[in-house]
């Protein structure tokens, strides 16, 4: 690989841990109704402003060894496995897409759904603003599309075909909520139908694994409301990595 590659590399993955961050302080304060810009980071036990020194992605959970500064408050391995993570799909993209509009795309796509699986898991809950934000951002790049005279009608069956199909179980079996159709309709404008078909059956595939595996373990029982977001996330940030492959695999192992 060429060292320009490599820079490259780095500065989308440091790009990833650095937006990850910003999305642990939006999964921890949308729910709670509170300002994702002010106040600066604080510890939630004892109040104490963070220094930037130890805001560093990863970095700063290892020297302070996942305790505050401050009062020695454990802080959850889920922040920096989320920064990780978000560090990881970027360079993904990036090897997907190199930088382009669509890299743009595909990061606010993964970023936004990192917060609603994570809000959806902890409350069971889809927040109106993030589906609005990244409704948003599926509407400028359709804009984008029209302005380069690309196709934009996939994307709008894409919406229609995620919500639509939800909507109807919601209103023939239940136990999906609305917020469920929101969300599947905000992945097909991003990913268009063919791929959003892919969302479905990866989504009801990855909620029986989990939901079946959660009752298995005995963390929940039958009658516990499993939220259906977080498994609708995965599928589609597999879908937005893997997609093709998965089809193209699906369709030639159909034929031989
Ligand atoms: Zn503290």
């Amino acid at each position: 690989m060429k060292q320009g590659v490599i820079y490259i590399i780095l500065i989308v993955f440091i790009l990833g841990l650095a937006i990850g961050s910003f999305l642990n302080v939006c999964i921890y304060r949308i729910p709670r109704g509170e300002s994702i810009s002010y106040p600066p980071s604080h510890c939630t036990n004892c109040k104490n402003r963070i220094k930037p020194y130890d805001l560093i992605p990863l970095i700063s959970y290892v020297v302070l060894k996942g305790k505050c500064r401050y009062c020695g408050e454990k802080i959850s391995i889920r922040y920096p496995l989320t920064e990780l993570f978000t560090g990881i799909i970027f360079v993904c993209l990036y090897f997907k897409y190199g930088l382009t509009i669509e890299f743009i795309k595909f990061a606010l796509l993964s970023s936004t759904l990192v917060v609603i699986g994570f809000i959806d898991h902890d409350t069971t809950d889809i927040y109106d603003s993030t589906i609005i934000s990244g409704l948003v951002f599926g509407i400028i790049f359709l804009g984008i599309n029209l302005y380069f005279g690309l196709p934009i009608k996939t994307y709008l069956l894409g919406a229609l075909v995620g919500g639509g199909f939800i909507s109807i179980i919601i209103l023939l079996v239940g136990g999906m909520g609305w917020g469920d159709a929101e969300l599947l309709a905000l992945c097909g404008l991003f990913v268009g139908a063919k791929l959003m078909t892919l969302i479905l059956l990866l989504s009801v595939i990855v909620g029986g694994i989990t939901g079946g595996g959660l009752i298995l373990l005995k963390k929940k029982n039958r009658k516990d409301y499993i939220p259906f977001g977080p498994s609708i996330v995965i599928a589609a940030i597999l879908t937005v990595l893997l997609g093709e492959k998965i089809l193209d695999w699906y369709f030639t192992s159909l034929i031989f």
